[in-house]
């Protein structure tokens, strides 16, 4: 590695980046490539002699761009957002340039020391119970994964590790995990990678009713239904802002249910954490005392660059417990002495990112004010998008908004209509004509538009602009579909 070569290129693609943010308005939102175009325009071989950077980034520029959904585009409304930063991109430039591979203490003492402190300034922004936090005096902690998914297979292993302890381990064929049919589908895979029967993955209905939330009462009716059969609860999931519309669990109820049949409480806030630095969103996570884990996704919704999840567990021994190994070469002082955390202890891999000097950048660069009118701009944003959706009578918003998520559909013309392929087709028009990217959802048998406002350039004129596109497609759909 040449510092100065280093210096020339990086430089190079920064311009480059800078570049891409400057027009990324331009480019269809949703890529317009048909399968398989990449391999049309690139070489079968790899080269074998050295190619400059700026014929690399032209390549770039000419086919890779083209076959990119823009997730950084203003009119980006898919999914969740993954908002990049200025601060996001530079903390990942650190944690890129500085490439510490920090899986013990030893092996980068500020790399775990700076995760133990970020884990402990988010948590506190959060409001987190001192139970989670390595300040608390109680054993607390937190850790950076790359994913949700991730946090939860490993919050997943050290139940069942718990469970089968107290249980016998033939009782694997006996556990159960609890989560909801609005429950992000990571749960369900975590439960066929740790060796839990498939069967034994209970999804418990939501309904309008509760706003497609889990109730304390359907969950208990289903353990108990479980336990009286000789099932043993080992793990429930709450969401905070679930995938599909954006609904929130009862966090106290469902956690007096779990800690009541011994269950691991976990609680899934990928996105919705982040509006719980602003007071008015704090109360969704009353109750999280009860719960044995908690993860957020700072990067959706807190200007992070992917990738970096925050889970907090209540006894980490339990996470130590389970993922634990002490080869010799990785035998150290400080390790012995039990006077330091080693995060290859808390996580799948060995190796792992420097994430913590992101988040820390991220934080310090934005200052916690700007980070609550970050979230509270989003959230008007959206509020103001379903003021108008709700004012256009060809529509109706299907579920009451809560944070930055609008639910919405074209309604149904007649008795017995069920609008899918209306809505399809709203879909369609949309996302094909470039100028704004959207996702769905189906909740209740409904095919549900869902338009996420989150991504770091959308204004409210993006907004505006693209409510009067959907307005127009869908007078040509309610126009030829008569
Ligand atoms: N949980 C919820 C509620 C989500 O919305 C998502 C992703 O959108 C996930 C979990 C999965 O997150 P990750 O991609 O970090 O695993």
């Amino acid at each position: 590695l040449d510092p100065a070569e280093f210096s020339d290129e990086s430089h190079a693609v920064v311009d480059f980046i800078a570049d891409y943010y400057r027009t990324v308005e331009n480019y269809p939102v949703r890529s317009q490539v048909k399968p398989g175009y990449l391999s049309k325009l690139l070489p079968k071989q790899a080269p074998l002699f050295s190619e400059p950077i700026d014929i690399i980034l032209e390549d770039i520029r000419h086919d890779i761009l083209p076959g990119l959904t823009h997730w950084q585009s203003p009119n980006f409304y898919a999914y969740f957002q993954a908002n990049a930063s200025t601060a996001g991109f530079l903390g990942e430039m650190l944690c890129s340039g500085l490439n510490v591979v920090g899986f013990n203490w030893i092996s980068s003492p500020a790399a775990t020391e700076l995760e133990n402190i970020v884990m402990d300034w988010m948590a506190k922004l959060l409001k987190l119970p001192p139970c989670f936090l390595f300040s608390g005096g109680q054993g607390g902690g937190g850790v950076l994964h790359g994913s949700t998914c991730e946090a939860v297979v490993c919050t997943l292993v050290a139940a069942r590790d718990r469970t089968l302890r107290k249980n016998g381990h033939d009782a694997i064929s006996k556990l159960v995990v609890y989560a909801s049919d609005q429950t992000h589908a990571t749960v369900q895979k975590a439960v066929r990678i740790v060796g839990i029967p498939p069967t034994n993955f209970r999804i418990i209905p939501t309904s309008a009713a509760s706003g497609y939330s889990l109730t304390a009462h359907s969950l208990r009716a289903a353990i108990k239904a479980d336990v009286a059969k000789g099932f043993v609860p080992v793990y429930v999931c709450a969401t905070v802002g679930t995938t599909a519309v954006g609904a929130v669990d009862p966090i106290r109820d469902l956690g007096k249910v779990s800690n009541e049949f011994g269950a691991w409480y976990h609680v899934d806030a990928a996105y919705a954490g982040s509006a719980t630095i602003c007071p008015e969103f704090r109360h969704y996570f009353d109750g999280v005392e009860l719960a044995d884990s908690i993860s957020m996704n700072p990067h959706k919704w807190f200007l992070t660059n992917m990738d970096c999840c925050c889970l907090w567990v209540k006894k980490p021994s339990a996470l130590v417990d389970s993922l634990s190994t002490n080869p010799e070469y990785l035998r150290n002082k400080a390790s012995e002495a039990n006077e330091v955390v080693d995060y290859k202890d808390w996580q799948i891999s060995l190796s792992r990112r420097f994430r913590a000097i992101k988040l820390w950048v991220v934080i310090r660069r934005y200052g916690v004010i700007n980070l609550v009118e970050h979230i509270r701009s989003d959230v008007a944003m959206a509020k103001q998008f379903e003021k108008m959706v709700s004012m256009d009578k060809r529509f109706e918003v299907v579920v009451p908004r809560k944070f930055s998520l609008v639910c919405f559909r074209l309604k149904p013309r007649f008795e017995g209509d069920d609008a899918l392929s209306i809505n399809q087709s709203l879909l369609e028009m949309v996302n094909s004509s470039g100028q704004a990217f959207m996702t769905h959802a189906k909740v209740d048998g409904m095919f549900v538009l869902r338009f996420s406002v989150g991504t770091t350039l959308t204004e409210m004129r993006h907004v505006e602009m693209t409510w009067k596109l959907i307005q127009a497609k869908a007078k040509d759909i309610l126009l030829e579909d008569v």
